[in-house]
């Protein structure tokens, strides 16, 4: 459905282009230029609102960048989202703290044998279920997983129930990641863990540098979502 004009209340065009609004400024002005007493306050409004527009027009407000203002509440129009340095640098940072973060998280599913090809047990409202891990969305492992105002998805791990019941459960909050810990692997019962040679194999390099899945960190979507400024602190 097409907005209603403001001023005439038709859809299919904006107040700006409107062309009541355009016919009943050109009489203003033409009013204004002869007899500009009989103008009515409606008409002298009017035609202060089309100067308004007419400079926009002339001057249209710079683009500032999105991260800038999206992030450090800063107006700059030098450069924008694609090339700012704020964001190079903001990304310069996060890497090797990144990098620390997987190594712990890493070792934390090596401990445990947590990943591709795990059988564990976990109690969904006091029923025992098994569970095999089929996948690690490696991505989604990374420092800005704390950050829960951010509306990244938290699941890591796509698990596949035993008893072949349809509804499975794709994905399971249970183990997650928190703070610094990396692993609450306490209410799973594992039970076939698998080797540090499968679950390392499994990780990238790029990943495990800290370079491989910040898109979404990066992202217009996450501007108002991340507290950055404590992350990268
Ligand atoms: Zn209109
Ligand atoms: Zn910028």
């Amino acid at each position: 459905m097409q907005n209603r004009c403001s001023f005439c209340g038709v859809r299919g065009h904006t107040r700006i282009t409107c062309p009541t609004r355009i016919q009943a400024v050109a009489k203003a002005r033409s009013l204004h230029s002869h007899t500009p007493e009989a103008l009515s306050i409606r008409q002298k409004s009017l035609i202060v609102e089309d100067n308004q527009i007419l400079q926009k027009k002339n001057n249209p407000t710079p683009r500032k960048c999105s991260y800038c203002s999206g992030r450090y509440g800063r107006f700059e129009y030098g450069h924008n989202r694609r090339n700012c340095p704020q964001l190079k640098e903001d990304k310069e940072k996060v890497i090797p703290k990144n990098k620390v973060w997987r190594e712990l998280a890493l070792e934390s599913m090596v401990k445990h044998g947590f990943g591709v090809g795990t059988i564990f047990e976990y109690a969904v409202f006091n029923e025992k279920h098994r569970y095999i891990v089929t996948d690690v969305l490696w991505d989604r492992i990374g420092i800005y997983l704390p950050y829960s105002e951010w509306a990244a998805p938290k699941e890591c791990f796509k698990v596949q129930r035993f008893d072949g019941v349809k509804h499975t459960l794709n994905f399971i909050r249970t183990p997650h990641y928190d703070h610094y810990t990396c692993f609450h692997i306490k209410k799973i019962n594992i039970l076939v863990p698998m080797s540090e040679r499968s679950i390392r194999s499994n990780a990238s390099d790029d990943w495990l540098e800290g370079k491989e899945g910040l898109e979404l960190l990066f992202s217009k979507k996450s501007d108002k979502l991340i507290d950055h400024v404590s992350m990268l602190s």
